[in-house]
């Protein structure tokens, strides 16, 4: 067994970690505010390989694998988490479908783009009707000559405003199935903007298939083989919302150590007292434990080995964990973490989301006593 990171995973870690701190970390706050897509950050990630993580060299990417797209991820998510998600699910959710069930037609058309950055791209599951229970899914695929009809409408698409390819799954008569949508299609549009507590700055968005054509070559994977794909892909996507939230509970714990330091009370720093120290104690070897459980999780997927309740175990431990901490940190914080003035106010608001988005804390149960129980 070896906790080392290799050597280029850890070069890979110290450039995430440079790029976020120095491109994604100054504009955060103000895209919060201003709800503003991360469309130049993107961009400047793409330079770097962080947009093609999971796509093979041969395709144009830098093929990190799931354990190095969790250190990208986390590394990024402790800057900005609304940046983290829009990075994992391109990645994850978007580019690594394509990869393990593409045709080789499909991957040349799309992977080199993806990975470049050129297509930004997202995954269309949920609809207002069906959430948690996704197989409930309503949006109609026809067949229509070689090719389909797609007509419905999906719910909460991250990235979908910005998105230029979009992986969307539909009924077909033979069963659920995924296609791969060009945003240009005529018949698709963007409805509704969520306005969101937290992850301000990623949009999540309505999108609308009034009648799109597809052709025969969009269609991913065997008919029917929908649901399958959909959820071997948030296998792997849950681990990316596991890094998600590693990396906002490394910003609390960095924000209340410094805060702990610098804030003087009765005379002395907070962080003298033994009630702060406990919480900073605590955060830091909760953290360290969801980390080597997330971590597991990736290099399990990564070495093909089954990985569903480890992977759902990762996102339950990780995101609650992101959660007791920013409550944490903004306590430390007393009223300034009330406030805008300190980025706590934003972990807090950010860390709520890991535990609903790619399945709620309830589902991660679920998953996890499903398995245990067979
Ligand atoms: C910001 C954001 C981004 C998102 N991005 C995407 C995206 O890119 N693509 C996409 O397809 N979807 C996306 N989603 C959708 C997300 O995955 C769903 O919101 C999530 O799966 C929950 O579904 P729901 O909101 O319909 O809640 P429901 O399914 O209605 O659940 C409501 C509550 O009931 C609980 N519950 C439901 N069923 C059970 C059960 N059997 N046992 C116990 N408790 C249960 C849930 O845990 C939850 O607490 C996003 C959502 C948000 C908010």
């Amino acid at each position: 067994m070896d906790f080392q990171f290799t050597e280029e995973q850890q070069l890979i870690r110290q450039m995430a970690r440079d790029f976020a701190q120095a491109v994604v970390a100054p504009t955060a706050g103000e895209r919060d505010r201003e709800h503003r897509f991360p469309v130049e950050e993107f961009r400047q990630a793409a330079e770097l390989g962080f947009a093609g993580m999971l796509v093979p060299e041969k395709y144009g990417g830098s093929e990190l694998g799931t354990l190095g797209q969790c250190i990208v991820v986390e590394e990024i998510s402790a800057a900005c988490a609304s940046m983290g998600v829009t990075i994992s699910v391109h990645n994850g959710l978007c580019s690594g479908p394509l990869v393990r069930f593409g045709t080789d037609e499909q991957k040349q058309k799309w992977l080199p783009k993806l990975a470049s950055g050129e297509v930004l791209g997202a995954y269309a599951l949920s609809e207002a009707n069906a959430g948690s229970d996704a197989a409930a899914l309503t949006c109609k695929a026809t067949p229509d000559g070689d090719g389909w009809v797609l007509n419905g409408a999906k719910l909460w698409i991250t990235s979908g405003s910005h998105a230029n390819m979009i992986i969307v799954f539909a009924r077909a008569p033979e069963g659920i199935s995924a296609f791969l949508v060009d945003t240009k299609s005529e018949g698709f549009s963007v409805g509704k903007v969520e306005e969101k507590v937290g992850i301000r700055s990623s949009s999540t968005v309505e999108i609308m298939l009034d009648k799109v054509k597809v052709g025969a070559e969009c269609l991913l994977g065997d008919v029917g083989q929908g649901l399958k794909i959909a959820f071997n892909t948030l296998d792997g996507g849950r681990i990316g919302i596991a890094a998600q939230a590693l990396g906002i509970t490394q910003a609390c714990l960095d924000a209340s150590i410094k805060y702990a330091n610098e804030r003087e009370q009765f005379g002395r720093p907070l962080g003298s007292f033994q009630a702060i120290q406990w919480k900073l104690a605590q955060m830091s070897s909760e953290l360290e434990a969801a980390r080597l459980l997330t971590h597991k999780a990736a290099f399990l997927r990564d070495a093909g080995e089954p990985h569903t309740r480890i992977a759902a175990q990762a996102k339950l431990i990780a995101s609650t964990l992101s959660n007791r901490s920013a409550d944490e940190a903004v306590q430390i914080h007393g009223g300034a973490g009330y406030t805008t003035e300190f980025p706590v106010e934003r972990y807090f608001r950010d860390a709520r989301i890991t535990e609903i988005y790619e399945g709620t804390t309830e589902v991660q149960n679920i998953v996890i006593a499903r398995d245990l129980l067979g």
